[in-house]
């Protein structure tokens, strides 16, 4: 078989990790697979690169900020490699530009366009273990790009599927995808399976145990798709087309704490405004989530919308620069938000859902400050404080009650 195996970076923190994770691949390789390997950076290596810069320049360029954070990576690959060569595992670790992972130009948040995967297939058939930096690519100038926090589940998948691997297999420090993080939500349940789009939906919403791109790229080329612990041998979460429908009404409860919320208040109430505000934003890379506009008074109204907590500052003085277009009387922001979702499937044809999802909400004495649904979810934008109560009340009322609603 052909094996892509991701590991990410608390399942490297440390000399013992990496010895840990080595033995694991070498098993793999012993077993007659072919294996290549994506590596995160080690523990908290990538914030703690983020704060170096900060030291020097509190508003570094994305440039520099890629080419510095791509160096993480490149120390995983190898270390990891050292290890294997102790081990007398035949091994060569690989950086985005050594194995031709294009990827678009925008820094700090680029996509992967394609991969020539002639390097590494070469170095698979002459018997290696091939080791490669995740969450990097190069761009059309030969640039390193970074593909976004979290991004080296999407390499591996990227990977796995240019490969055509029979299993791309994402190794964490939790056994696997959960109702709800299982870090804050104690009685967060595994999944044995989940379908690719509630997994990206969930993704989506801050359940960061996979990059929401990877799950994307893994429906789009049919990736099979496993969520493991790499310190136990419990078996995964299997990402799929179709999954199992589980006992629960609901896939899983997500929080997201990457959130700010924009107002502008008392902007003129005439057909193209909003338009003008969201095209600013886009031509600045930003993208906007949940949106709220009061019902016009007096000729002006308000419009409260959230972006990326990373993007606020951007955001901001992009709508200023459209002040006198726009002209609306004050521009106010709040950091300190968050949003906390369902995600399921079944939600759609169950009248209950949201009713038992507010009174959970309710019961919690927190406060909802904007509300957004589609088909498969429902969001909510809450104060940061309150998050994690929340998404713990809405979590039990969801399992203890679901089964009246079926
Ligand atoms: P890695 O460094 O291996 O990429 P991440 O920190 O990116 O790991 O993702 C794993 C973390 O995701 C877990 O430690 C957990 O706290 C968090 N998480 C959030 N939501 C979920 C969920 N629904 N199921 C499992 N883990 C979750
Ligand atoms: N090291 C990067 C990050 O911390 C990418 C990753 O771990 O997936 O976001
Ligand atoms: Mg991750």
């Amino acid at each position: 078989m052909l094996i892509v195996m991701k590991f990410g970076g608390s399942s490297v923190a440390d000399a013992a990790r990496i010895q840990n994770v080595a033995r694991r691949i070498k098993r793999s390789y012993d077993a007659g697979n072919k294996v290549a390997v994506i590596l995160s950076a080690q523990g908290d290596t990538t914030d703690d690169l983020i704060e170096k810069a900060h030291e020097i320049n509190p508003r570094p360029s994305k440039r520099e900020m890629d080419m510095l954070l791509a160096t993480g990576e490149q120390q995983s690959v190898a270390l990891m490699c050292m290890a294997l060569e102790g081990m007398k595992v035949p091994c060569i670790s690989l950086n985005a530009n050594q194995c031709r992972i294009y990827a678009t130009s925008n820094y700090s948040n680029a996509r992967i366009k394609d991969i020539n995967c002639e390097r590494i297939r070469n170095e698979l058939d002459a018997g290696k273990v091939v080791v490669i930096t995740g969450f990097q690519g190069i761009n059309r100038k030969g640039d390193v790009v970074t593909l976004g926090r979290g991004g080296s589940d999407t390499s591996a998948v990227a990977v796995a599927a240019k490969l055509n691997a029979d299993l791309c297999e994402i190794y964490t420090d939790v056994d696997g995808v959960y109702t709800a993080d299982p870090r804050h939500v104690k009685t967060a349940k595994k999944l044995s399976e989940i379908s690719f789009d509630e997994m990206l939906e969930f993704a989506s919403l801050g359940a960061q145990v996979l990059h929401n791109r990877s799950v994307e790229l893994a429906k789009k080329y049919g990736v099979k798709l496993v969520v493991r612990s790499s310190l136990s041998e419990a078996e995964g979460t299997i990402v799929k087309e179709e999954a199992k429908v589980e006992s629960m009404l609901i896939s899983g409860v997500a929080v997201d704490k990457n959130v700010a919320r924009i107002s502008i208040i008392g902007v003129e109430d005439k057909p193209g405004t909003a338009y003008k505000l969201f095209a600013a934003l886009a031509r600045k890379n930003i993208s906007v989530d949940i949106i709220l506009q009061s019902i016009g008074r007096n000729g002006s109204k308000d419009i409260s919308f959230t972006v990326a907590r990373s993007d606020l500052q951007e955001a901001l003085s992009a709508i200023e620069n459209i002040k006198d277009v726009i002209k609306f009387d004050k521009l106010d922001h709040k950091e300190n938000v968050a949003k906390v979702s369902i995600v399921g499937a079944g939600m759609a044809t169950n009248a209950g859902v949201a009713s038992l999802f507010f009174e959970a909400v309710y019961n919690a004495g927190v406060n909802v400050n904007m509300i957004s649904t589609s088909e498969i979810k429902i969001s909510i934008l809450v104060d940061e404080k309150d998050a994690d109560f929340a998404a713990n009340k809405i979590h039990d009322a969801f399992i203890h009650q679901s089964s009246s609603l079926h």
